[in-house]
């Protein structure tokens, strides 16, 4: 099909929950895609964060192809290889003690959700139940999960929301300190927010808050969807906040663009949930579960202090371009935004999209970049210099 039939039988059949780039990719090659007609783009979006290791990546293809001729589907009601030796492997890259898999990012924010709240309906009986989020967080689109996302603009439209959210400003600890009453179970904070602008936590204010929450026992939560799985340089970000969270969700990256997500539990929480208290039908599939260890195998030896390396070269080469669009670079490893001024960042990334560059938008204002962690030094190079031509010629 070329790129307009698609686009035109799309549009045709598809509810029209997402505003598309009229672009219609077929294939991809490390840090490159094709669309229909075979023109070639440079990829510094990772299907959002998805593509960890690129495209068509051998030794992922391989595990994929053999797990699907060996075993694709059993029921969790069986034990299987591939999510043991994912979930053995994940709790020795994070140190924490206990795995739960299931499919997307939401749902393993949902499954942190009701940990929180059987940890606390356990020891202390009903009416701690609150969860205290951060105000511009993202944390999915499940009606439980829009309401744990604090930004108002996704409180509509479905009511009623479940309740059990509060919220406090991002950065602020005398506001937490007085959002954390004796209704509150847990905080789920992301470090960087993603969707939210790119918009990273004061290490000093993640320990601080840290603290708070051991002193009164309430469960930290860190959403890591975004950030986890070796994007921002270490395994997951809070390894570079000196905390061990009680709980912490993946998703997006973890099985290099299959359908994976999960939340990982340090030791206090490992037996919160038992038996018929949570389930996901594909939840721990071994098709996904091989593909996650094909990734984490790519991504073993010095693969994040190169992840950090590359992002600090994005980031030093972006901040050489002079142009007033520019008002600056925030993130952390290949967790780039790009602060713009003077053009709508969705504008932008459409420029960009015309000249072989693929971007994304985050918050209101940033050009947010997450190429594939194993994008080379050149198209690193190649990409910068697409970016510096479109923004020399908005001048
Ligand atoms: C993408 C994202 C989610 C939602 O993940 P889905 O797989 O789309 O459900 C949740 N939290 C954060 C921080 C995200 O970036």
């Amino acid at each position: 099909m070329t790129s307009n039939e698609i686009i035109a039988l799309a549009d045709a059949n598809l509810m029209p929950t997402y505003a598309r780039f009229p672009v219609a990719f077929i294939r991809g090659e490390g840090a490159r895609l094709f669309d229909a007609e075979d023109r070639e783009y440079l990829d510094f979006s990772s299907g959002i964060g998805v593509n960890s290791i690129g495209y068509a990546d051998e030794k992922w293809i391989a595990a994929v192809a053999s797990q699907a001729g060996r075993l694709a589907h059993i029921s969790n009601l069986f034990y299987t290889e591939p999510c043991t030796l994912l979930a053995a492997r994940l709790n020795s890259l994070s140190g924490m003690s206990g795995a739960f898999f299931g499919n997307s990012g939401a749902e393993a924010n949902e499954g942190m959700i009701k940990l929180a709240r059987k940890y606390s309906f356990d020891k202390y009986g009903g009416g701690r139940s609150t969860i205290v989020t951060l105000e511009n967080s993202f944390h999915g689109r499940t009606v439980a999960t829009l309401e744990a996302t604090g930004q108002e603009r996704f409180h509509n439209f479905f009511m009623p929301f479940t309740g059990g959210f509060k919220y406090a400003e991002a950065g602020n600890i005398e506001d937490m300190e007085a959002k954390l009453g004796p209704d509150v179970c847990a905080v789920m904070i992301e470090l960087i927010q993603g969707e939210g602008g790119v918009m990273p936590l004061e290490h000093d204010y993640v320990g601080k808050l840290t603290a708070l929450c051991r002193e009164r026992d309430i469960l930290l939560l860190v959403d890591e969807v975004q950030t986890g799985v070796g994007r921002t340089g270490t395994f997951f970000a809070f390894q570079q906040y000196d905390i061990l969270p009680d709980a912490v969700s993946f998703a997006k990256g973890i099985a290099g663009g299959l359908p994976l997500g999960g939340l990982l539990v340090n030791e206090k929480c490992a037996a919160v949930l038992g038996p018929g208290t949570h389930a996901s039908t594909f939840g721990g599939n071994p098709i996904c579960c091989s593909a996650a260890l094909a990734v984490l195998d790519i991504l073993d030896g010095d693969a994040l202090l190169k992840v950090r390396e590359k992002g600090a070269k994005l980031r030093a080469m972006i901040e050489e371009i002079s142009s007033p669009i520019i008002a600056g670079v925030r993130g952390l490893g290949l967790m780039l935004g790009i602060q713009v001024r003077g053009i709508a960042h969705s504008e932008l990334v459409k420029k960009l999209l015309d000249a072989g560059l693929v971007c994304l938008t985050a918050g209101s204002d940033v050009v947010r970049l997450m190429p594939p962690l194993t994008i080379t030094d050149r198209e690193i190079e190649r990409g910068v210099i697409i970016l510096a031509d479109v923004l020399e010629e908005l001048k």
